[in-house]
């Protein structure tokens, strides 16, 4: 039935049959669904729209407007959404996938079935896409993110750079290329290449002395490779002088803020002539440095639907005075996060580009996916001064554009259909992005009652 001939109405039954999986059986048109009556976030700093509509149409927004002014296709489902408030979902630019399960933290948890249920865990809390940054294991990264699935978009970098046993902390060190020569350098990149990596991750950091630095010989090959073939570079680091060499090495982004220093006019004045580099500030993965009294909301029995009492156990610790720290290493910590407070302020006020990068599922984000992308959002109003709209807008509209994804970060038409629906309003309080309703993705709803139910007491 499908020989050569009749191919083409074959593919034509296919289309067919894949539009018929969002097409009302009564209507014969893709389905529509009205969401009216809440207050929307666009997520691009513009003032709200109070008692607004916005027509989903499969997994796209076709239009956005105020209730009764917005046209909507006949026979739509409504869903009335009065008193609550829609925010487009965030993206996370930093994240480290499969290495955590619950309480657990190695390599041997970097399996299909995990990195699944992390994108599951990403999209519970309202994250629509995530980038893994540099800690992929093999092939199984690319092969996951090509499935079809509920969950979060998942974006890798592959395996990243480093000097040989020099990358990423703890579990994680492995998976990095590590590398002593350009050529080999260049072939890594063309690996990555061919595999349509998201992007391309290095490090650059001495972790307090004890590894060798990736050399500004290495990094330049890397850059240089990746460029040649449309790939971009982000690096982790530490200091103000790294970063300088790394920005005139031609460097895209940087997966955390520079915390040995406060940054200078020089530094300012490059950041001016590359006016596309993106910093992510890590908060939530300083969090320990940054919060230093327990907080209320981590007795919220929210949590409890997404974790496990041993994991939020471990989060009230994380987040309290711990009598046997070595003082001088706290205060060293505490210095760190406080100069990456003011850099992250001042990068902001001179106009950077700030994403949100929290850095969960690595050596010092843990396995709270999701919470600390919501978290990093309320910090960056009450540790570094952003206006709640401000901050909304780095964890929406800007973290999706430094990943190049242009149909997330906005509620606007022709974008996907993937967004928040809250209890309360973020503009009054930031920590109302954690009080959430619904969540869509695509146009779908995740079934949040029913991961939770999955998930109880596991995670
Ligand atoms: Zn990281």
């Amino acid at each position: 039935m499908c020989g050569p001939i009749w191919m083409r109405s074959c593919l034509a039954a296919v289309a067919a049959l894949l539009l018929a999986a969002n097409t009302s059986p009564t209507h014969g048109q893709t389905r529509a669904t009205v969401f009216e009556g809440a207050r929307v976030i666009v997520g691009d700093g513009s003032a709200p729209i109070e008692n607004a509509a916005i027509v989903v149409t499969g997994d796209r927004i076709t239009a956005v407007g105020r209730r009764g002014e917005v046209a909507a296709p006949a026979g739509a489902a409504r869903i009335d959404l009065a008193g609550k408030t829609m925010m487009p979902a965030l993206v996370d630019d930093h994240v480290h996938m499969g290495y955590r399960r619950g309480t657990s933290f190695t390599a041997d948890n970097y399996t299909r079935e995990n990195l699944l249920d992390m994108l599951d865990r990403y999209a519970w809390y309202g994250v629509a896409a995530v980038l893994e940054t540099g800690t992929g294991r093999g092939d199984l990264p690319y092969r996951v993110r090509a499935e079809a699935r509920t969950g979060a978009r998942y974006l890798t970098t592959g395996s990243g750079f480093g000097m040989p046993n020099a990358g990423p902390g703890g579990p994680m060190r492995d998976s990095a290329y590590g590398v002593t020569e350009e050529a080999q350098a260049r072939k890594y990149v063309r690996e990555l290449a061919a595999h349509k990596a998201d992007m391309v991750k290095i490090w650059v950091d001495d972790r307090n002395g004890t590894v060798e630095k990736l050399k500004p010989n290495l990094y330049r090959a890397i850059i240089d490779e990746a460029h040649q073939h449309n790939l971009r570079v982000m690096a982790h680091i530490t200091e103000l002088a790294d970063a300088k060499d790394l920005l005139r090495a031609g460097l895209d982004g940087f997966a955390h803020m520079v915390r040995d220093r406060d940054v200078d006019e020089e530094f300012l004045g490059l950041i001016k002539t590359r006016p596309n580099v993106f910093f992510l500030e890590t908060l939530w993965g300083e969090r320990r440095a940054i919060i230093t009294a327990k907080p209320a909301w981590v007795d919220d029995p929210a949590l409890r639907e997404a974790f496990s009492p041993e994991s939020l156990q471990q989060l009230a610790e994380q987040l309290s005075p711990d009598p046997k720290a070595d003082p001088q290493a706290v205060q060293r910590a505490r210095a760190m996060a406080a100069t990456n407070l003011r850099n992250t302020a001042k990068l902001y006020a001179a106009g950077a580009r700030i994403g949100l990068g929290t850095d969960t599922g690595g050596v010092s984000g843990g396995q709270f996916f999701g919470l600390g992308s919501h978290v990093e959002l309320e910090l960056l109003v009450t540790k570094v001064g952003l206006t709640p709209m401000q901050a909304l807008a780095v964890g929406t509209r800007t973290s999706a554009e430094n990943l190049g994804l242009s149909d997330l970060g906005t509620l606007a038409a022709g974008k996907s259909a993937d967004f928040i629906v809250l209890d309360a309003n973020p503009l009054d309080d930031i920590a109302n992005t954690r009080r959430i309703n619904r969540v869509y993705l695509r146009g779908e709803e995740i079934p949040r009652a029913a991961l939770s139910a999955k998930w109880n007491g596991r995670g």
